[in-house]
């Protein structure tokens, strides 16, 4: 397969950071506003930034429908932080009424470490990435509470207060879709994209 071609969910949040990780492991990336641009690409990234307002915008965009469309039809998604709480198909401590995405069967908990530990780092053991643990970044991350029969867990805090929370999955009928608490598009380690574009270019 010549390079796929991946989008970025472009209303809000760190863009940018998802386009240059994707862009430097040679996926041809670019960034999706409207219901023409989402049409034309293999998989698609939903970065961090802040569910609610991506959800909204996502609305008032006109680009709601067509997301939710692409993702039952079997699109690969990958979503960072907000990215996984709007792929959730259940949402704790959302707005009243939050649109999701959905096609992920999982409850995802929103600002779930809580107060004390707004952002931190850890190492995690994360299924499907070979070599070192990954590093991860969380701020104001959410974790996912539990997950349906079809979801795998990749990655699991270690140690500390929020010991064996569930922070990296993949699910969807048939694996197409992956999903991380943290920010891997922060940390200069591009081996969680990797495993993105392993899982487009396997359904295409
Ligand atoms: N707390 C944010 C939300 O609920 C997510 C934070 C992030 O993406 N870094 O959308």
């Amino acid at each position: 397969m010549s390079a796929p071609t991946i989008g970025v969910f472009a209303l809000q949040g760190d863009v940018r950071e998802h386009l240059r990780v994707l862009t430097g492991l040679g996926a041809h990336a670019v960034p999706v506003r409207r219901p023409g641009e989402l049409d034309q690409v293999d998989g698609l990234v939903l970065p961090g930034g802040e569910s609610t307002t991506m959800a909204k915008l996502a609305v008032s965009f006109e680009l709601m429908e067509p997301l939710q469309k692409r993702v039952a039809q079997g699109m690969p998604a990958f979503g960072s932080c907000a990215g996984m709480i709007l792929l959730a198909e259940h949402i704790e401590g959302g707005t009243v009424g939050q649109p999701t995405i959905g096609g992920l069967d999982v409850v995802v908990r929103r600002n779930a470490f809580g107060r004390q530990v707004d952002s931190f780092e850890a190492d995690l053991d994360f299924v499907g990435v070979a070599g070192e643990p990954v590093h991860a970044v969380f701020i104001r991350a959410p974790w996912v509470e539990s997950t349906g029969a079809e979801v795998d867990v990749l990655a699991r805090v270690e140690g500390g207060p929020a010991d064996g929370r569930v922070v990296a999955v993949r699910g969807g009928d048939g694996g197409q879709l992956l999903a991380t608490s943290f920010h891997p598009e922060l940390t200069g380690d591009p081996r969680v994209h990797e495993l993105f574009l392993k899982i487009v270019r396997e359904r295409s």
